[in-house]
């Protein structure tokens, strides 16, 4: 809470509306009105209610939804607000949600044993379904303008977003496939460095950053409108992205590393400012570890006991069979050591700061919902929960404007700059496919 820029905030803001390019923010003329400079005094309750106007009111944009791997896992019926899981069209409405890139998320393991685009072309296969199943409801989003088209009808945008970029296979000609069934953003590596890039999770830095085949790919994502997502990828190779892209860089779902240190699955400071004056955008990630420190140390605490047990009673972790005994190790584990769930203030911590270091511009939404466990801060558990975050935003002082470019008039913006720069290329993207 003691962390207010909003100054600078306000100067920016002003200094964008002037500005806009491609993108038309409604609110733009209200900047300096009521609901502008006098949010954070609003009361509790106030911001509450004024949150969920502007849910409903702005365009939501959430660049990393894990449903296509939730599916894959088990089915559900999207159609209804479920008890488990943390995306469904209920709950989206509620929130005020528009555009939930969904995650076409090829585990790395997959990606070494084969099967990489059989299994990307599966989950896409999953959510062209889901569509169909639904047409009221879901449509597959194309291009930008879907995702406001979606909301005009009452619609949740399901753009394609995908994570991990083996399904490429070191073949352009898979990257064209992929783009026309829809994907409009690739991570390009996941857990393991990848015949693409290195891996921040990964101590094997194959190449130091990009892979001569990643060089190649990322200037044809730029040609083809495909969105270049640094998140995941180790710190010299979004260096590498970003001297070498042609169009501003998304981190769909990471968070800052200032507030967890040593972790390279985050940002540091300096990345975060120079995405920033790249024109890009850091997309934040809910997960408690990615939030807090308190979390991860819990996180490799209990990995520490659990590897303990498993070893005490001879037991193989990576055996399926195991699964359960690992479940209830977990659940006698959490009676005396609950986990450190992160709050709706680290959230907001993580904003101020990126906001801070590279503009009021440069920051947006990428839960991990359905991606991330059990993890999730306190009273941000689920898509219906976004009007909590905005209360929080509307309390450190967010003006209107500024609200609505962090929840989707940035990311948006960038994707129209990639689709601008693939237009230019001769590589125009339809959106046909989506509106149907
Ligand atoms: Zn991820």
């Amino acid at each position: 809470m003691s962390k207010k820029p909003v100054g600078r905030l306000f100067a920016v803001a002003s200094r964008i509306c002037l500005g806009l390019g491609t993108v038309v923010l409604a609110s733009c003329a209200a900047s300096s009105g009521p609901g502008g400079g006098n949010n954070a005094a609003l009361s509790t309750a106030a911001a509450q209610a004024k949150a969920n106007t502007l849910a409903q009111q702005f365009t939501l944009v959430d660049t990393h939804i894990d449903v296509p791997f939730r599916l894959h896992r088990g089915a559900a019926n999207l159609e209804l607000d479920n008890s488990t899981g943390e995306f469904d069209f209920p709950k989206a409405k509620r929130g005020g949600l528009d555009g939930a890139f969904m995650s076409i998320y090829i585990p790395a393991t997959v990606d070494a044993q084969g099967g990489a685009a059989e299994l990307a072309d599966k989950l896409i296969d999953d959510m062209e379904a889901l569509v169909a199943s639904a047409p009221s409801k879901f449509t597959l989003a194309a291009c930008s303008a879907d995702v406001a088209a979606a909301k005009a009808a009452g619609k949740v945008a399901l753009p394609l977003g995908m994570e991990n970029g083996g399904p490429i296979a070191g073949d352009l000609a898979a990257l064209t496939h992929f783009r026309e069934r829809g994907i409009r953003y690739i991570t390009l590596a996941h857990s393991k460095s990848n015949h693409i890039s290195d891996s921040s999770y990964d101590s094997n830095r194959r190449w130091h950053g990009l892979s001569p085949f990643g060089v190649d790919l990322l200037a044809h994502m730029n040609k083809q409108g495909v969105m270049v997502d640094v998140s995941h990828i180790s710190d010299e190779a979004f260096w590498q992205v970003l001297q070498l892209s042609a169009t501003p860089v998304i981190a769909s779902h990471s968070s800052l590393r200032h507030f967890t240190p040593g972790f390279e699955r985050n940002m540091d400071d300096s990345m975060v400012k120079a995405l920033g004056d790249a024109g890009g955008v850091i997309q934040i990630n809910f997960g408690s570890a990615f939030l807090t420190e308190a979390a991860q140390v819990w996180g490799a605490t209990f990995t520490e006991a659990a590897t303990a047990y498993a070893t005490a009673q001879g037991l193989d972790p990576t055996d399926p069979a195991n699964a359960a005994k690992a479940k209830e190790f977990r659940t006698d584990y959490l009676k005396t050591n609950p986990f450190a769930y992160a709050s709706i203030d680290d959230v907001l911590d993580h904003i101020d700061r990126a906001v801070q270091l590279a503009g009021i511009d440069a920051v947006g939404l990428g839960s991990d919902f359905d991606g991330v466990g059990d993890s999730l801060p306190i009273n941000l558990k689920h898509v219906g929960d976004y009007p909590n975050l905005i209360a929080g935003l509307l309390k450190r002082g967010y003006s209107d404007v500024d609200i609505e470019k962090i929840m989707g008039g940035n990311v948006l913006r960038v994707w129209q700059e990639v689709e601008a720069y693939a237009a230019e290329q001769g590589t125009a993207l339809s959106c046909s496919v989506a509106n149907r």
